[in-house]
């Protein structure tokens, strides 16, 4: 397996006019579309990609007055941004037992004040700009394994007593089951922060948010290729090109070959999820009793909620090459029946895949990795909170503030062992091996 292969099938990751056949292409209400770009053209900051954190990076240069062009190739929040959970994550994918082991206290503290501004951030976004997005409060992390329990009381304990997070709590058995129409689960945390959203909506509602400053958006524009150096950078596209002084690169796990830096830390995994019919109100809170977001322990997550309009959204499932399997709805469906076997036989409405970026320790990677190039991407499966944030860390920091940005800096981020051509034999065993043992 080399890296040629890498290039040659990159099925999942083509470009495409259209939203993947998602619940949210099919509900949005935000309609943003715009024209592609055509060069010759001058900007400050070129922003390839636009999904949470390109858009977010765009809204927050154009409101300080700098001028920005976002570079999509396929549609505003065609990428995981347009296609995820909607699980609304308070923190970081590690916990602050293992930030403050790697990075020491101080900077775990910081991480998690950075975590708390990303949640309130989020508010600000949706209210400021009037985005209609169902935010819905609480998300259940569910323990599929009885030994678990000891830990997630644990956990909550210490950031009740050490961080002073009172909005997150224990559940013992007897009340995830009244929250979860399911038998799986032991034990779990609730956090009030947390919550669920329309995904698509809150990408398509940013770039709105950074269209009405001034920022320059454009879709069905691919970036080939990227030269130059900081002060004159040179983005060749298609249909011409656009020159920058400065470029950040938010592609996440759709990059490709445009930077190899980037891809020594951040790979591409698809994930999947499919949606019900709907089940009427009552159906949906049987299921779930108080419309929280529920997301389980398993190295292969499943997650789900349900919608507005009584569906149950339901993810679960992984694979590491790229292309998905033939018949979506059929792989989640397992997954699906493993928590929920009273919906064995439901309809399947909707069903789709989409590619994450991941890291070796699965915190992003944040850093200007050629002199006046910034790479923000590496979320891990957690991007609907931070994802946004860190685009307003990196504005922040092309504006002479630079705080955020140089903390997510020293977030340790090592290259896969092997670089790009090795990587995806080392994290596919990798993977396999962690999914093995959620069976265990
Ligand atoms: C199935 C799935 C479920 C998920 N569930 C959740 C969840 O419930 N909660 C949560 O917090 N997170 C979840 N995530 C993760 C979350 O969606 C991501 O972390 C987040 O969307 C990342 O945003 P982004 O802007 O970095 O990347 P993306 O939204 O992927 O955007 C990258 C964009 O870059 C564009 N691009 C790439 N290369 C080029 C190029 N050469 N030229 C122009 N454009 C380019 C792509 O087309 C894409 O639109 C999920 C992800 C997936 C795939």
């Amino acid at each position: 397996m080399g890296a040629e292969m890498v290039w040659r099938s990159p099925a999942a990751l083509a470009p495409r006019d259209q939203h993947a056949p998602s619940y949210y292409a099919a509900t949005r209400r935000e309609r943003l579309s715009t024209a592609p770009f055509e060069g010759p053209a001058r900007t400050d900051v070129c922003v390839v990609g636009g999904g949470y954190a390109g858009l977010a990076t765009a809204l927050e240069l154009a409101r300080r007055g700098v001028d920005v062009v976002v570079l999509e190739q396929s549609r505003l929040g065609w990428g995981a941004s347009g296609r995820n959970g909607g699980q609304v994550h308070v923190g970081l994918r590690r916990d602050q037992h293992w930030l403050e082991r790697r990075m020491g206290e101080a900077d775990a503290r910081r991480l998690w004040s950075f975590a708390l501004g990303a949640r309130v951030h989020l508010d600000w976004l949706i209210e400021t700009y009037g985005i209609e997005c169902d935010l819905r409060p609480g998300l259940l992390h569910a323990d599929h394994r009885a030994r678990l329990s000891a830990e997630t009381r644990r956990h909550v304990e210490y950031m009740q007593s050490r961080y002073g997070y009172a909005e997150l709590r224990f559940v013992d058995r007897d009340e995830v089951a009244g929250m979860v129409a399911t038998d799986r689960y032991y034990s779990g945390s609730f956090d009030l922060r947390g919550g669920h959203l329309h995904a698509l909506d809150l990408a398509l509602g940013i770039g709105r948010a950074a269209a009405s400053h001034g920022a320059r958006l454009h879709e069905d524009t691919e970036v080939t290729a990227i030269s130059g150096a900081r002060g004159r950078f040179r983005i060749a596209t298609a249909r011409g090109q656009l020159e920058a002084a400065r470029v950040v690169l938010a592609c996440n796990g759709y990059l490709r070959r445009l930077a190899p830096a980037v891809l020594r830390r951040v790979m591409p995994i698809n994930n999947f999820i499919a949606v019900t019919e709907p089940l009427g109100a009552g159906g949906a809170r049987r299921l779930i009793a108080n419309d929280c977001a529920v997301s389980d322990s398993r190295f292969v997550v499943n997650y789900f909620r349900t919608t507005p309009d009584h569906r149950l959204l339901f993810g679960g499932g992984e694979n590491y090459g790229y292309r998905f399997p033939a018949d979506i709805a059929a792989f989640v469906r397992p997954h699906l029946r493993s928590v929920f076997p009273q919906l064995a036989a439901v309809r399947l409405d909707y069903a789709w895949g989409g590619t994450l970026g991941i890291t070796p320790t699965r915190m992003p990677w944040v850093r200007e990795f050629e002199p006046g190039i910034i790479n923000a991407s590496g979320f891990s499966g957690l991007g609907v909170v931070l994802a946004p944030f860190t685009g307003k860390a990196v504005a922040d920091a092309l504006c002479g503030e630079r705080d955020a940005f140089e903390l997510l800096g020293r977030v340790p981020v090592p290259r896969f062992p092997g670089g790009p051509a090795l990587r995806w034999p080392t994290l596919v065993a990798a993977m396999l091996f962690y999914a093995l043992r959620d069976r265990l």
